[in-house]
């Protein structure tokens, strides 16, 4: 990683810096902005962090979480705070349509613009740009940018257990890590006083009865397999939103038990949340859902885990995916 010595020099004075992450955070989004807040405003600078959506629930006592600021919630604090901006530091995403209308109001912002984050084909949204799709976690390119600014020293237990944060969630517990780089820096920040253990539990042990139900009621009624083309559907209505009275981040995790069946290579997740139909893509092997994902439904991600947005109903939408599985069939069983 080459760290310009414009950026040096535009971050060892005290600047006011907004950290960004994309909609819908997650562990990774959450854990980089954290991570990077509590490393910057070690020299001094003002740091807010925001998200155009909220987080999920299990992040709330992750240290500093609860100042984040939350466009959908105070649009006119955030617009406030980000006009004064010098920096803007955006995390795990690469295109502005990740943060939709917040992308929107910060381009009209004449701060300078840095971008680390670990996802296919990023757009060019940045004046200093840090791209690794190799990357288990934006949080591992958070960590090699502080040890690559000479800062070692700065990476504290605050610092450390945030950036642990990203390192659990976008590799499953270390299940899906491809590198040894991931082990290394974990290894390293356990050195460094990290309580593996505590993280995980916050995150993983801390659920609501009723998200195992939820999970409960997946995997009884409302899963699909389709051996033909080794794949798993898994898919929620409104109905089923109100009936579990499902909340930001309830739904994480549950396309992953579709890949514990031996015989699936393609998992796919499709819940009709309140505004839209969120797809989750997962695969084993080559099989690149990235492609699906930006191909069919303008939607990106990594080759084995990719997201999109619908705004066709659920039921169409779960059947264009099902006409799309015989385009693949030959894909999924190469894989
Ligand atoms: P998830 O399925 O957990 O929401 O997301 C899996 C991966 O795909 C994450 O890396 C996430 O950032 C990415 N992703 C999810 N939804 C979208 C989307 O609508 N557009 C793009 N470009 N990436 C997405
Ligand atoms: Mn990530």
């Amino acid at each position: 990683m080459q760290i310009s010595s414009e950026l040096r020099a535009l971050l060892t004075l005290p600047r006011n810096v907004a950290i960004v992450s994309h909609r819908n955070p997650d562990g990774d989004a959450i854990g980089s902005a954290l991570a990077m807040r509590f490393y910057l405003e070690q020299y001094g600078h003002k740091v807010h962090v925001l998200f155009p959506s909220d987080y999920p629930e299990e992040f709330e006592t992750l240290p500093g979480a609860g100042d984040s600021l939350i466009w959908d919630i105070s649009t006119e604090e955030c617009k406030q705070v980000l006009q004064k901006k010098e920096l803007f530091v955006l995390l795990d995403f690469n295109a502005w349509s990740r943060i939709d209308r917040m992308g929107e109001y910060m381009r009209q912002i004449s701060a300078k613009v840095l971008m680390i984050d670990h996802h296919l084909y990023p757009e060019p949204i940045a004046d200093f740009m840090i791209s690794d799709p190799e990357a288990g976690s934006t949080c591992e390119l958070v960590f090699q940018f502080i040890q690559e600014m000479g800062d070692s020293l700065k990476i504290n237990p605050m610092v450390g257990e945030a950036i642990m944060t990203g390192l659990i969630t976008d590799t499953g517990s270390f299940k899906y890590a491809t590198s040894p780089e991931t082990l290394r820096i974990a290894a390293s920040l356990v050195e460094r006083g990290v309580d593996l253990t505590l993280v995980q539990d916050r995150i993983f042990n801390s659920q609501k009865e009723q998200n195992l139900r939820l999970l409960g009621h997946c995997l009884v009624n409302r899963m699909e397999i389709l051996p033909e083309y080794k794949t798993g559907i898994i898919w929620l209505s409104k109905k089923d939103y109100d009936d579990f009275n499902i909340k930001r981040g309830d739904t994480e995790g549950i396309v992953n038990y579709l890949l514990s069946l031996k015989e699936v290579r393609l998992a796919v997740f499709i819940h009709n949340q309140p505004s839209v139909v969120k797809l989750s893509l997962r695969s084993k092997g080559n099989l690149d859902v990235q492609e699906i994902c930006r191909k069919h439904f303008n939607g990106g991600g990594h080759k084995n885990a990719a997201g999109a947005y619908s705004f066709d109903s659920l039921k169409s939408t779960l059947q264009k995916v099902k006409d799309l599985l015989p385009v693949y069939k030959e894909a999924i069983y190469k894989s």
